[in-house]
């Protein structure tokens, strides 16, 4: 490997909200990868999966393409079933070859299939019902560093090693190979049904542990994507057509018509936003029940139309006070109400906030539904539902503005994410829209300085660090401060 072997451009991310200039190798093999190391000791290395992250989590002055490294070898140990994947093998890969080899299929998914493993639980990317797919990884091979700062393959097995590379948000050097679990594969029986109420949209969980909910903004209706596994079944003539049919009606329903409302209703103004999205529980077909496989309904198109997205988490004992404050502010924000009840208005005064809520009343009109997700905790030191006895719930706020007017959108994200934070101990996605700092944010992961620990001696340099680990992690670059000084 020759810095020639590299092509130097300006790189974007799928939200086209971060871009930077790198210098990108393709590397074929381990030893190839080891050589890039050495070679760019001096520099700050990161390695990128699909992109598909918002945050700044992925930019450094070299970056790793590591496509080539796509090999899916599905095993058995101690009579459990596993899979060793190539770092840079995508989800939707992963699945195909899985279902062509195997009876088994991933533990969970996102909304999306695209992502690469190793990005995929660099972030600890989740679905519903489900914990994180970081839950599930068994061993992480990795490149980095020893104490000399030659570059060496460290395996991680065990420990709190694995734990902190379960979701490692690229610190702890390049994976080359990722083994996890995997389960049987299954179908999902999904129906979509009106809930009068949080509590209403919650008491489903027990019969339909995998549902999604749908949190429409301006007229706050509950919409729950019902949702439980049961075991592959041959389906007969009349169920698959009828399967069928529901794929094609989703892809056009969901996928298509709902986004171009979405970001029809938003160029036409917040009077066509309020319209649609008022109209739009009433516009879902409900009542009808949906069974395909497990990956068919659980990804889908999320990524026709590029929009950005913040990710807040909560626990389930904290999500009804989240839930009312999300609503008040989006309600401010949007020029909704002039007047919150005295009790939220209580707290934003305690947090010191109301002021400055008051300042942006009428700013912004969000112009998409919450999307609410249940998500148990999970074995790896700083996910965003690590060390956690209870499962956590994440509410998603979307926007599809273009990238040079979000302005009005990351000045919402900021408030919610400060008072939230503060009020109900909030933690939000790694790799989505990320407006905290380290400061704001490191004690709300017990194992914050245990993961900090183990990054900076896999990395006593700061090669694998970049201004996101600076922020959020107090891990700089080489060369620069911590904020500590
Ligand atoms: C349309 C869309 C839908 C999404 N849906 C969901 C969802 O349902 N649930 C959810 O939790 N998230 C979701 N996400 C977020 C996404 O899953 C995460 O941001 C994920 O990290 C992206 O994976 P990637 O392969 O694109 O990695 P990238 O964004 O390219 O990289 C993410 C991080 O992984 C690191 N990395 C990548 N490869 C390696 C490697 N080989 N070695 C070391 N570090 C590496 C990068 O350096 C970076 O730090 C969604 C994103 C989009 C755009």
């Amino acid at each position: 490997m020759q810095p020639s072997d590299a092509t130097v451009r300006r790189d974007t991310n799928f939200g086209r909200n971060q871009s930077w200039e790198t210098r990108i190798y393709e590397p074929a093999n381990e030893h190839e990868v080891l050589a890039i190391l050495d070679m760019h000791s001096k520099k700050t290395i990161r390695a990128f999966g699909s992109k598909h992250s918002w945050s700044d989590i992925v930019g450094a002055e070299i970056s790793l393409d590591m496509t080539r490294f796509a090999s899916v070898e599905p095993f058995v140990r101690g009579g459990k079933k596993f899979v060793r994947v190539g770092a840079g093998c995508t989800l939707r890969k992963i699945l195909r070859e899985l279902h062509a080899k195997t009876d088994q299929t991933l533990p969970t998914l996102g909304a999306v299939d695209v992502q690469t493993i190793s990005g995929a639980i660099s972030t600890g990317t989740h679905g519903s019902g489900r914990p994180s797919l970081s839950s599930y990884v068994t061993r992480v091979k990795v490149a980095a560093y020893d104490e000399a700062g030659n570059a060496v393959i460290y395996d991680y097995a065990a420990g709190q090693e694995l734990e902190a590379a379960r979701c490692g948000l690229g610190c702890l050097g390049i994976i080359i190979e990722v083994e996890l679990s995997t389960t049987p594969k299954y179908m999902i029986a999904e129906t979509v049904r009106l809930r009068t109420s949080l509590e209403d949209a919650l008491s489903v969980y027990p019969d339909y542990p995998l549902t999604q909910l749908l949190w429409s903004r301006h007229n706050w209706k509950w919409l729950a994507f019902q949702r439980k596994p049961i075991g592959p079944r041959t389906l007969g003539v009349m169920e698959r057509l009828k399967t069928r049919f529901l794929r094609v009606f989703s892809f056009i329903n969901v996928d298509v018509m709902f986004h171009v409302g979405v970001t029809g209703s938003r160029s036409a103004g917040a009077w066509a936003v309020r319209g649609f999205q008022w109209l739009m529980p009433s516009l879902v077909p409900k009542g009808v029940e949906r069974i395909d496989d497990s990956e068919r309904i659980l990804a889908f198109h999320h990524d026709l139309f590029r929009h950005e997205e913040m990710e807040i988490f909560v626990e389930e004992a904290k999500l009804a006070e989240t839930t009312e404050l999300l609503r008040a502010i989006t309600d401010v924000f949007a020029g909704n109400v002039d007047e919150l009840s005295p009790s939220i208005r209580q707290i934003f005064d305690e947090l010191g906030c109301y002021g400055e809520l008051l300042a942006n009343r009428g700013r912004y009109v969000l112009h998409y539904p919450f999307i609410v997700r249940r998500v148990p905790p999970d074995d790896s030191l700083i996910s965003m539902t690590a060390s956690k006895t209870e499962a956590s719930f994440s509410i998603s706020a979307f926007t599809y503005d273009p990238p040079a007017r979000r302005k009005p959108f990351y000045d919402f994200c900021s408030f919610v994410a400060r008072a939230l934070v503060l009020q109900v101990e909030a933690r939000f996605h790694w790799g989505k829209h990320f407006p905290l700092n380290y400061e704001q944010i490191s004690e709300l992961y017990p194992k914050f300085e245990r993961f900090r620990e183990i990054a900076l001696r896999s990395d006593p340099h700061g090669v694998f660090r970049n201004g996101y680990t600076a922020r959020v992690l107090n891990l700089p670059p080489r060369g620069a401060t911590t904020s500590s000084g």
